[in-house]
């Protein structure tokens, strides 16, 4: 291990013995009481010397026997160092592609700021690269999510969609002019690819399934309006079966949806979100089976353009690969369990619960009424992971309630 105090947390003194670590609540800690030794001994933190090496300077600092190993055990556990030469042999490999990680580093030092163990981030934006993800439709909002997740580092993307590409397609981020004429999901493909800074692993897998299994997460992000207000259950069918993740998102009028993402089984699903607005309006079947047939859904009516402003696009594509993302990173965003949805001109986001329904046969509800999902025992793989850092900021938070956070280095 290489400590390194993490470069993403801006070091203040906030009086002669007390540093602040970062700028804002959500990461600012404070450390203190700190005498003078201990803080330039921080100025050794830097990612270019090993615990022995350190050791050696903490002697020479007349630094008593054991306070470095205590001092970085103490700022690990803070969750403010990282490892320079963390992330095992894929976090190696990509610290000797100079020109990619320089990509990616913004990236990484974010995920600095995320995650809590020494070299976790560089091991979370490594794994990105072994993840599959599906992304229905490729319109504005679709084609963009692939293309924001690709170059965030996910490895491979695959795009659904029918038709082709017409000119109100193209979007900055999405599918460009040139694009126009040519198959929508090739060509939704094809520009994700291109934002990559990780080459594409190819041929490494089977051809991906229609049905999203095997995908880390399905992004539903439809061109059809009716969709996206009211996401049909049967079409994710398969995924509550085969217990694939898979979060919703696109622009219905002037309102922008991101959520839910439904961990089946765990989380409200569209059926349940379906049953909720059926129990508070009855008349909503009717309404949703005449919004159906009046617009035409799916391929149905090409031409029929319907509202997308393009920046709220924009917006909602972006929310959501930043969600998708924050799970595929192995956390839980907030829209388990909710819709964010943010109207124009006013741009205000509101988060809608969506509760799990009785009725619907998804069985979130068997996790219990009112129960947070992150409390569910059966969580997503990479869920657990996140305890630590979660707790960590918690405690840190109740401390910072109380009074000051002083950790005694
Ligand atoms: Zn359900």
């Amino acid at each position: 291990m290489a400590p390194l105090m993490k470069p993403a947390l801006k070091r203040g003194w906030r009086d002669l013995n007390t540093v602040q670590f970062g700028m804002t609540p959500t990461h600012a800690l404070t450390l203190g009481p700190m005498d003078t030794a201990t803080g330039s001994f921080l100025d050794l933190l830097n990612g270019t010397r090993g615990m022995e090496l350190l050791r050696e300077e903490g002697r020479r600092m007349d630094l008593p026997d054991g306070h470095v190993d205590g001092l970085v055990r103490r700022l690990a556990g803070a969750g403010l160092l990282d490892d320079a030469r963390g992330g095992g042999p894929a976090g190696d490999a990509l610290r000797r592609r100079k020109e990619v990680l320089d990509r990616l580093r913004p990236d990484l030092a974010s995920l600095t700021l995320t995650t809590s163990e020494p070299g976790e981030a560089m091991s979370r934006l490594t794994a990105r690269r072994s993840l599959r993800v599906q992304v229905r439709g490729a319109g504005r909002v679709g084609a963009m999510v692939a293309s924001l997740l690709s170059a965030a580092g996910v490895g491979d993307i695959d795009v659904r969609d029918v038709g082709r590409v017409e000119p109100w397609d193209v979007a900055p981020g999405g599918l460009p002019a040139e694009a126009i004429g040519a198959r929508r999901d090739e060509a939704a493909r094809r520009t994700a690819r291109r934002c990559a800074a990780v080459r594409p692993r190819r041929g490494r897998h089977a051809p991906p399934s229609e049905e999203g299994a095997g995908h880390s997460l399905v992004i539903i992000a439809p061109r059809d309006d009716v969709a996206v207000h009211a996401p049909s259950p049967s079409a994710a069918d398969p995924l509550i079966t085969s217990g694939t993740p898979h979060l919703y998102a696109g622009v219905v009028e002037a309102t922008g949806v991101v959520g839910p993402l439904v961990l089946p089984g765990e989380t409200a699903c569209a059926g349940c979100l379906n049953e909720g607005r059926t129990d508070r309006d009855p008349a909503w079947p009717r309404l949703v089976a005449q919004w159906h047939s009046g617009s035409g859904s799916g391929s149905g009516r090409a031409r029929d353009v319907r509202p997308c402003d393009l920046t709220l696009a924009t917006t909602v594509a972006g929310l959501a690969a930043a969600h998708a993302l924050a799970f595929l990173d192995g956390r839980l965003p907030s829209s388990a369990g909710a819709r964010w949805e943010v109207s124009l001109p006013s741009l205000t986001w509101h988060a809608r619960p969506v509760w799990a329904h009785p009725a619907c046969p998804c069985g979130a509800t068997d996790k219990g009424e009112g129960e947070h999902p992150s409390d569910g025992e059966e969580s997503h793989e990479t869920m657990a992971e996140q305890r630590p850092s979660q707790e960590l900021r918690r405690t840190a938070d109740a401390k910072r309630l109380a009074g000051t956070w002083r950790a005694h280095v």
